[in-house]
């Protein structure tokens, strides 16, 4: 699944994205609530002129990608409480109701468990926009007295406890460390193994030694 960074700008009519700090402590599930629209139409609507509504949020997940609109460390206006916690201090992520419904729920469970991971958290941080303000929202999982999201719980648990692919990507570098790792690896400062793994003195004198022979041959040059 695609991650797209597209913010709406500050300008942005109707308060959309007030430019308030925010220290998220949770991160708050919706859905959209419109059985048409994609990832992109919803990121569109937040521009859009005839738009006459204070709400937004931060992602937007469906079928084939992710679009964060506002920063995660941003006010959006998502939750219905206010100046409560749901607005002020939680992340909201909105689902789309188009398209391949499993596919777009396994995006979003991928997609929160690394949100979660990222932060050290649990399970626990995970709250309804219906646990705010008694919206039924997300209503794609409110069927059967809300059994759908009792199953996204456990489904997020299981991608964070190692089950999916979360953890699978350990054999592969962060997004943000791949540029360095690719080039340790052609310099030949690592074997190119384990690259979340930890690290002992003996690896780090190895790789220094690894860096100083690399050093010397391109000097050499
Ligand atoms: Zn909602």
């Amino acid at each position: 699944m695609q991650y797209i960074i597209d913010h709406i700008p500050r300008t942005t009519p109707c308060n959309r994205r007030p430019g308030l700090a925010m220290s998220p402590q949770y991160i708050t599930i919706h859905s959209t609530g419109n059985p048409s629209s994609t990832a992109r139409n919803e990121r569109a609507w937040l521009t859009n002129s005839s738009n006459k509504v204070t709400a937004s949020w931060h992602i937007v997940v469906d079928e084939k990608e992710a679009i964060e609109a506002i920063p995660l460390t941003e006010v959006a206006w998502h939750a219905g409480d206010g100046s409560g916690q749901g607005n002020r201090a939680s992340i909201g992520i909105e689902i789309c109701e188009s398209g391949n419904r499993a596919k777009t729920l396994e995006n979003a469970v991928k997609l929160v468990a690394k949100l979660l991971k990222e932060r050290g958290w649990g399970i626990d941080r995970l709250r309804r926009h219906h646990d705010w303000s008694g919206k039924i929202c997300p209503r794609i999982l409110q069927p059967n007295n809300w059994a759908g999201w009792e199953q996204f719980k456990r489904d997020v648990q299981k991608e964070l406890s190692g089950g999916g692919s979360v953890a699978q990507d350990k054999n592969q570098p962060s997004t943000w460390a791949k540029t360095a790792w690719e080039w340790g690896k052609q310099a030949k400062i690592t074997d190119g193994t384990s690259p979340q793994g930890n690290v002992t003195r003996e690896q780090v004198v190895t790789m220094l030694n690894n860096y100083h022979e690399y050093l010397m041959k391109v000097l050499q040059k």
